[in-house]
């Protein structure tokens, strides 16, 4: 057997514990929620590898996790009977973070405490919440599938280091003790975690159990559920409160933010499933990160399967946290079957559904929540038009765009509002794209547009012109960049502006002469072709996209990238 060893934590975890232990000292009782939290995904997975592997893997009588105290040694207890770990998951889950986002996140921190507790708060945590009231934490494990004397200890006094030995572990589970600070008796207190535990983890679907008292209040031996221990999602709507869907929420997004939006909805019919989402309250670091966890849990007849089910939504929903649970899928499903799954394909598409369909609620009866939804991850649904054909144009009805209808560049106008705006003999949603916000509302090719006030959509963000290739109209109107091909406004120009009449074009072409032609040859093939435009009004000249051709600005990318 292995010696025990010292090691020392990472250090982006100790800088971490320490901003931690300071920032969250106010709401330090949600260490017990985190811990948990940790111990109903445990039971989770080894209810899920039990299924899968039973030779392997023994199903144990009932899966709970129990709290207990111990007031003489100043200790909170909390075990379970789930997955447990083996040494090197220990090491690998316990002495680093996990969380791709963690550098990033780190990055962000300015010294300044009250800034940096903001962001802490937005970061989670888990199991290192444990030395906000701890200054000493034990951890004994050991996992399912393995033998009595398989144990691994880990303890830490948070200080920066951590001992590992070996231990024998009657049964595979996790048993965490804490030894609590000073100032932290009130978590010595049975009822004052009974309260904890009924506040942030009745929803858990495990029993969470502690020991009965006697008539002097004194611990027995005997052991009673204080949670409802049931899955919250298997439960009616109308019997679920609000609070109970955020404690939800925060244990299967590992969020320490309240979600902003939800829909539970039962289906029924040709299959039977039902569904749980939420929208974040922020993005989550890790968005943008090639391969970023998607946030739906799949179970099969409340069996949890796998955690971040990419299979189930969209990649331009990724931002969507929640649980979708099938009673028609088998239990052993593999990622390798949800591939290609008819079963999966219609609650994908379902869901879907119910996810934009909640959002144009948001978006039409609460527009202000709207636009933090919009700012957090707009950029993300963007990605729908060219993702998602069949739902192309209720994706696009939730699209927002800076516009020059509006004195900022706020992303607060949508292809709705500019219809309703659009002028006599206006047919085309007018839109310019540019690789930054002041460029496109600073471009000349807007001239003539702003003369005539003619409204013009202000695109900017990197995935723009993705989104104009994807999507060519919206409600019949198509969707015209002002930088690219012909334009022709004479619809729109010719009956406002009689009185410009001098500013044909014909006359304009007298007055220019060879100019165009001398132009032209000056520059040579590097241009298609030198033309008088009724685009501009100030500016003398402005370059002109063919209509299929990619951005300047891409096309600048590509090159730099040395494409
Ligand atoms: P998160 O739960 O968001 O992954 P935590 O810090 O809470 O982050 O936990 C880190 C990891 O440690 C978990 O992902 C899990 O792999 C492991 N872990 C923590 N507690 C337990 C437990 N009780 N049983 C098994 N594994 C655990
Ligand atoms: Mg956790």
């Amino acid at each position: 057997a292995a010696e025990a060893e010292t090691r020392q934590f990472e250090t982006e975890v100790s800088q971490l514990l320490q901003l931690m232990i300071h920032s969250l000292y106010s709401n330090r009782e949600i260490f017990l929620r985190e811990l948990i939290s940790n111990g109903a995904d445990a039971c989770d997975k080894l209810r899920f590898e039990a299924t899968a592997n039973p030779d392997a893997i023994p199903q144990p009588a009932e899966l709970h996790i129990d709290v207990d105290v111990d007031k003489d040694a100043r200790t909170v207890t909390v075990h379970d009977n789930g997955i447990g770990m083996s040494r090197d998951e220990v090491i690998r889950q316990i002495g680093t973070i996990a969380h791709s986002g963690t550098r990033a996140f780190l990055e962000k921190l300015t010294g300044d405490q009250q800034k940096d507790a903001q962001l802490i708060g937005q970061f989670g945590v888990g199991f290192y919440s444990s030395f906000i009231v701890a200054d000493h934490v034990r951890v004994e494990t050991r996992r399912a599938g393995t033998g009595v004397e398989a144990g691994t200890r880990w303890e830490s006094k948070g200080d920066g280091e951590y001992t590992l030995s070996d231990c024998e572990r009657a049964e595979p589970g996790t048993e965490i003790t804490l030894t609590l600070k000073e100032d932290a008796d009130e978590f010595l207190e049975p009822m004052r975690l009974r309260h904890v535990i009924g506040r942030y983890s009745d929803h858990v679907a495990f029993p969470i159990r502690m020991r009965k008292q006697d008539d002097e209040g004194n611990p027995t031996d005997e052991w009673e559920t204080v949670n409802r221990a049931s899955a919250l999602w298997t439960r009616p709507k109308s019997e679920i409160s609000d609070e109970e869907y955020r404690e939800f929420y925060k244990h299967i997004a590992h969020d320490f933010e309240d979600p902003v939006a939800w829909t539970h909805n039962h289906v029924e019919g040709r299959q039977e499933y039902t569904t749980l989402f939420y929208i974040p309250g922020r993005a989550p670091f890790d968005l943008w990160d090639r391969d970023a966890r998607h946030g739906v849990k799949l179970y099969v007849k409340r069996v949890f399967i796998m955690d971040d089910a990419e299979k189930l939504l969209p990649n331009y929903l990724r931002f969507v946290r929640g649980v979708v649970d099938s009673s028609d899928l088998p239990l052993n499903v593999s990622r390798e079957i949800l591939q290609d799954n008819r079963l999966v394909d219609s609650i994908r598409s379902g869901s879907v559904k119910k996810i934009l369909g909640l959002l144009e609620n948001i978006a039409k009866n609460e527009p202000e929540k709207y636009a933090g939804i919009w700012d957090n991850f707009g950029r993300v649904l963007k990605e729908g038009p060219g993702e998602d054909f069949a739902n192309q144009q209720q994706i696009a009805g939730l699209l927002r765009f800076a516009s020059t209808y509006n004195d900022d560049d706020t992303q607060n106008v949508s292809f709705a509002d500019y219809k309703a705006r659009m002028k006599e003999g206006q047919d085309a949603i007018y839109v310019i794209s540019a690789d930054n916000a002041a460029a496109a509302r600073n471009s000349p090719h807007l001239e003539v547009f702003r003369k005539h006030g003619i409204e013009v959509l202000l695109l900017s963000d990197r995935v723009d012109e993705w989104l104009l290739s994807n999507l060519r109209e919206f409600d019949g109107t198509p969707i015209k960049n002002v930088a690219k091909g012909d334009l022709d406004l004479d619809n729109i120009i010719g009956e406002q502006d009689s009185d410009d009449a001098d500013n044909t074009e014909d006359r304009k072409d007298d007055e220019l002469g060879d100019l165009p032609e001398r132009i032209q040859s000056a520059l040579g093939d590097r241009v298609d072709s030198v033309r008088p435009s009724k685009r501009l009004v100030d500016s003398p000249a402005c370059i002109v996209l063919g209509e299929h051709e990619m951005a300047l600005y891409l096309q600048e990318l590509l090159k730099q990238a040395g494409q």
